[in-house]
């Protein structure tokens, strides 16, 4: 919560915004900005003391007339309804500006797994997944991993799924190779960043090959972003996960980097750098910062300190309202979080087209697809923000809303 807004209020600040530049109409505004559906559940877990506990789990289906819900599950303590509720409003503004075939929803569990064990873990999932299981489906809405949650998670849900479904690994997206998960889907949402990225900098004339980024978060999405402007021959001088951040001036080892985080290390014991704060993290010396985290890492406390000039907001929803403002005055550019992040989605659109037609494409060709609906993406928000004048997050949302709105017309939802 940041200013006195929560997510949802804070998501739909933007959201009145795109609305208003497309003047959308009074009914049709009352049925985008609420969500069709959101269900609570209990998820009662014996931990492996003996103790049970129970947990509060959410799935919120926010609009779903352009496709199957779709949105990931985060397993953290912050990640209550409201939370919930504005990620998944914002699923849907991202899935119609890439233009793939889904609505919008999202999920999770309030909790703090740090020490849960795997089979803690797994118990918990399942029991979740059970109770949320008669809104899933292949058709009907399909989960995927986001913060804390990833293949082995993705896995668990399927299987609970699927033994009262029949085998389906369309149900979820971001699933261990061996099940169906698509080549390249790990890596999407980082690659789409730095994707999109490529194309802005192209756009706006920066030199993105004597760029220094700073990344904060180097879970799934920050380490790819990572990884991929490294092969890019792109200096990263700064990254950070949950325990602070390490910085170099003249590019931080990347390949250790990923080895620390992948063997469960934290970043922070790389030898040969700074060690930092996040708070410093975001402030630091840098041309393009990535906050591939949390929600509000941005604020209107910190913003007038963050020195990059372009701020590419892969994780959900890090730049809060005012903040937001603060950056643009300060004449920053800002890429927003719906087309920012959105290679996750596509991502999962591809595998789940693979699924359900029982056909894998090659990496390549995952990559090569992700590439184009980045940069068409990127080319209709950026048309859009000059041809009005205004934000490119403004017009994400616009035309974001223009299609829900469109499609949600034609079924007839008004
Ligand atoms: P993850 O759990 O794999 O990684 C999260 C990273 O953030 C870790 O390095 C963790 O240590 C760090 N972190 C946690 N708390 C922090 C804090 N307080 N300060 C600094 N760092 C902190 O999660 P992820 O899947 O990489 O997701 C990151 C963000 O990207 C989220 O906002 C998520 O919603 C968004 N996102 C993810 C996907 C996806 O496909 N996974 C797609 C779109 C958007």
């Amino acid at each position: 919560m940041s200013e006195g807004l929560t997510p949802s209020q804070s998501v739909n600040a933007f959201f009145d915004r795109g609305a208003e530049l497309i003047h959308l109409k009074d009914e049709m505004y009352d049925v985008l900005k609420t969500s069709y559906r959101e269900i609570s559940v209990q998820v009662p877990v014996r931990m492996d003391s003996g103790e049970l506990r129970v947990f509060s789990g959410y799935r919120v289906q926010h609009n779903g007339a352009r496709g199957p819900y779709k949105g990931g599950i985060r397993y953290h303590p912050e990640a209550d309804l409201d939370e919930v509720r504005a990620l998944a409003s914002l699923m849907t503004w991202k899935t119609a500006l890439v233009e793939i075939p889904f609505g919008g929803a999202k999920g999770g569990i309030q909790v703090d797994i740090s020490g849960m064990s795997a089979r803690e873990l797994q118990a918990m999932t399942r029991r979740f997944t059970n109770a949320i299981s008669h809104v899933l489906g292949v058709h009907r809405d399909i989960p995927a991993p986001d913060l804390n949650t990833n293949a082995q998670v993705m896995a668990w849900m399927m299987d609970a799924f699927s033994a009262s479904h029949g085998y389906s690994p369309a149900c979820v997206t971001g699933k261990p190779p061996e099940l169906g998960g698509a080549p390249g889907r790990e890596a999407a949402t980082g690659r789409g960043v730095v994707y999109v990225l490529e194309e802005a900098a192209k756009h706006w004339g920066i030199d993105l090959a004597s760029s220094r980024v700073a990344i904060q978060g180097f879970g799934n999405v920050g380490s790819w972003v990572g990884r991929t402007l490294d092969e890019m021959g792109v200096t990263v001088v700064g990254v950070s996960d949950v325990k602070g951040g390490v910085y170099r001036g003249d590019g931080l080892d990347i390949d250790r980097l990923v080895k620390l985080a992948d063997s469960r290390r934290s970043i922070t014991e790389l030898e040969g750098a700074d060690l930092v704060t996040n708070e410093e993290l975001l402030e630091c010396d840098c041309d393009v910062l990535v906050p591939a985290a949390l929600g509000d890492a941005i604020t209107e406390h910190n913003a007038a300190r963050v020195r990059a000039a372009v701020v590419v907001e892969a994780a959900n929803h890090p730049t809060s309202t005012g903040a937001d403002q603060m950056l643009m005055d300060a004449g920053k550019r800002i890429v927003p979080d719906v087309l920012a992040n959105a290679g996750g989605v596509t991502g999962s659109y591809f595998e789940w087209t693979q699924n359900i037609q029982q056909f894998n494409w090659k990496e390549e060709r995952f990559n090569q697809e992700l590439r184009d609906v980045m940069v068409r993406a990127f080319d209709v928000t950026v048309d859009f923000a000059e041809r009005r004048q205004v934000s490119l997050r403004d017009a994400a949302f616009a035309i974001g809303i223009e299609r829900v709105a469109r499609a949600s017309k034609l079924r007839g939802y008004v």
